[in-house]
């Protein structure tokens, strides 16, 4: 028996923003990507730093890109796109999760956009009871909970997907460190004990 493989990419399509008090206005608030860096060249060494901005008060909040860096282990292209504030690069620095950690901002998950974007498609074969697998890959560790990208995904409603869960039809697995779910439907239910839930 052959079965259809696809698999999806959860993609952020913009900015993470970052929620932390503001000394400028004193609220606890969000920050936002400026698409604006900062450079400071020091003899040899260079610090570049992604400006966010208080949605309020316009109050900034560098983070830091680099630090102390020698301007030789800096790739010429990445220096140029510091210089000239090129916005996709700013952008993706602004989706790199490991930034925000290195400048313990917290990133507010609540307030991300994203989509999701099918990477691949095939046919497989010899895998009994399956007729389709899905994976969802999270490479950005987007905190999303299983049944609503599983119901994003499939068009359904969470309670939909709940129920197909408890009756077997939708196998899930997390794998890849929290960082893909992985699905397999399933034609019939597999265990008899739930096969009249309702
Ligand atoms: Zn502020």
């Amino acid at each position: 028996m052959s079965y259809l493989k696809t698999e999806y990419e959860i993609v952020p399509t913009e900015s993470f923003c970052v929620i932390r008090g503001c000394s400028g206005c004193g609220r606890k608030t969000h920050f936002r990507n400026t698409h604006k860096f900062r450079v400071n060249a020091n003899g040899n060494r260079l610090d570049v730093w992604l400006i966010y901005q208080c949605e309020n008060c316009k109050h900034t909040l560098n983070l830091a890109v680099y630090e102390r860096q020698r301007s030789s282990a800096i790739p010429k292209a990445a220096y140029e796109a510091f210089l000239r504030n090129d916005a996709l690069f700013a952008k993706q620095c602004g989706q790199t999760m490991s930034l925000f950690q290195k400048n313990k901002a917290a990133v507010d998950f609540e307030q991300i956009n994203y989509s999701y974007i099918k990477r691949h498609e095939t046919t497989e074969t010899s895998s009994p009871n399956t007729a389709r697998a899905l994976t969802i890959h999270n490479p950005c560790g987007l905190k999303i909970r299983p049944e609503k990208q599983i119901a994003e995904v499939l068009g359904l409603s969470r309670s939909q997907v709940r129920k197909q869960i408890a009756q077997g039809t939708l196998l899930l697995e997390e794998t890849d460190f929290g960082k893909a779910l992985k699905l397999y439907f399933r034609d019939a239910p597999f265990d008899e004990n739930i096969a009249d839930y309702e």
